[in-house]
C-alpha cells in the first residue's frame, strides 16, 4: 500500500469522494481555460458558453485562464485573438486573465511538496522501456509499471517526476454525465507531473490553479472526463477541495471524430464574420447545449442572447452525447 493512502480522505467503502463539495456553500466560481495552441473553434465556443452559463446562472463568477504551459505548441498572438473573439461574442470575465506560463513557481512548489512527502519520485524510464513492460495500452497511453517507484535504477538519469497512485477507486458524480469511477493503478499507474526537459504536467497545473483561484465548478469538454480522477487524486493528496465537475458533450465533425484545432474550417475568427454572425453562432451553441432560445432572439446582439441564456439555462436539458455542430 503506498503512502498516499494515509493522507487521503476515504469513505468507509474505501473510495475517494468529493466530500468537500457537500459542505461548500460558497458562490460558484467557474472558469474557461483554453490552450492558445490554435484559434477558438466551435468546440471552444460550446465550452466557453457552457462554463459561462453554469457559473452565471447561479450568480457566480467566471474566470479566464490561458493554459499556455506547452511552449513549443503555442502560436504567437493566439491568446489575444481568443480574448478578442470572446469579447465580440459578448463574454465578460471576472478579474484578470491568468496565464499558466507565469505560474511555474506555484507548480514547482506543489511538486516539491509531493516529493518531500514521499508521494512523488524520479523516474528514469524511456517510453519504449515502459512499453516493453507495461500491460495493455490504455486510452490515455501506457500504464506505468512502477519500475522506479522504490528507487531510480543505478545509471539512470531522471526523466520525469511521477506521483504515486493508490489502489482505491476514485469516484465522483459528474453534473452532466453522472457517476464515474476509475482505478488509477489499472488505468495509468503512477503518472507524470513534471518532465525533466519540459513543463509541469497539465494535471498538476490545473489542480494547483483551480485551488489557488478558488474554482469550485469545472465545466469542460467530455474529452477530459477520463483525466478527472487523476486531478481529484492530486487534489486529495495536496489537501485541496475538489470542485464539482460537469463534462459537456463534445462537438464532433460529420465523421464523429472530435473537432480539432487544426481544422481551420471551424476557426471562429477565420470562418465567420463575428460582428454579424456572432449572435447566430451563440444561438446555435445554446441549441447544441439543449437550450431553446425563443425565435424573438434571432438577430439579437450577443450580449442580449447571453443574458437570456443566463436567465433561462436548464442543466437538465444538456445532452450527454457528443454530436456534430452545424451553425445555422
Ligand atoms: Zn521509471
Amino acid at each position: 500500500m503506498c503512502a498516499a493512502n494515509e493522507r487521503t480522505a476515504q469513505n468507509p467503502s474505501g473510495t475517494y469522494v468529493d466530500e468537500a463539495v457537500a459542505e461548500d456553500n460558497r458562490p460558484v466560481v467557474g472558469r474557461f481555460a483554453p490552450s492558445p495552441t490554435g484559434p477558438l473553434h466551435l468546440g471552444s465556443l460550446v465550452a466557453a458558453l457552457g462554463s459561462y452559463l453554469m457559473a452565471k446562472s447561479s450568480g457566480g463568477i467566471w474566470q479566464l485562464r490561458m493554459e499556455d504551459l506547452d511552449q513549443p505548441r503555442l502560436v504567437t498572438g493566439i491568446a489575444s485573438d481568443m480574448l478578442a473573439t470572446l469579447e465580440i461574442l459578448g463574454f465578460r470575465w471576472d478579474g484578470e486573465v491568468a496565464y499558466q506560463s507565469r505560474r511555474t513557481e506555484q507548480y514547482r512548489e506543489a511538486a516539491r511538496e509531493l516529493k518531500s512527502r514521499g508521494l512523488a519520485y524520479p523516474c528514469g524510464c524511456t517510453r519504449s522501456e515502459i512499453a516493453q513492460i507495461a500491460s495493455a495500452p490504455h486510452e490515455d497511453g501506457l500504464v506505468y509499471p512502477g519500475t522506479c517507484r522504490d528507487r531510480l535504477p543505478p545509471g539512470k538519469a531522471e526523466r520525469a517526476l511521477r506521483v504515486k497512485v493508490s489502489d482505491e477507486a476514485v469516484t465522483f458524480e459528474d453534473l452532466i454525465t453522472g457517476h464515474y469511477s476509475q482505478h488509477l493503478t489499472g488505468s495509468c499507474g503512477d503518472f507524470v507531473i513534471h518532465r525533466a526537459d519540459g513543463p509541469y504536467a497539465y494535471h498538476l497545473a490545473v489542480v494547483v490553479d483551480d485551488a489557488a483561484f478558488g474554482v469550485n465548478q469545472v465545466v469542460r469538454g467530455a474529452d477530459l472526463l477520463s483525466s478527472t480522477p487523476r486531478q481529484i487524486y492530486l487534489q486529495s493528496v495536496l489537501g485541496y477541495a475538489t470542485p464539482r465537475y460537469a463534462h459537456l458533450p463534445l462537438v464532433t465533425g460529420p465523421n464523429g471524430a472530435k473537432l480539432s484545432k487544426r481544422d481551420h474550417a471551424v476557426s471562429l475568427a477565420a470562418g465567420y464574420d463575428l460582428a454579424r454572425q456572432g449572435g447566430a453562432l451563440l444561438l446555435s451553441a445554446l441549441r447544441f447545449l439543449g437550450q431553446f432560445p425563443p425565435p424573438a432572439l434571432e438577430g439579437a446582439a450577443p450580449g442580449e442572447i447571453l443574458q437570456w441564456g443566463v436567465a433561462s439555462f436548464d442543466l437538465s436539458k444538456v445532452p450527454r452525447l457528443s454530436a456534430p455542430f452545424y451553425p445555422d
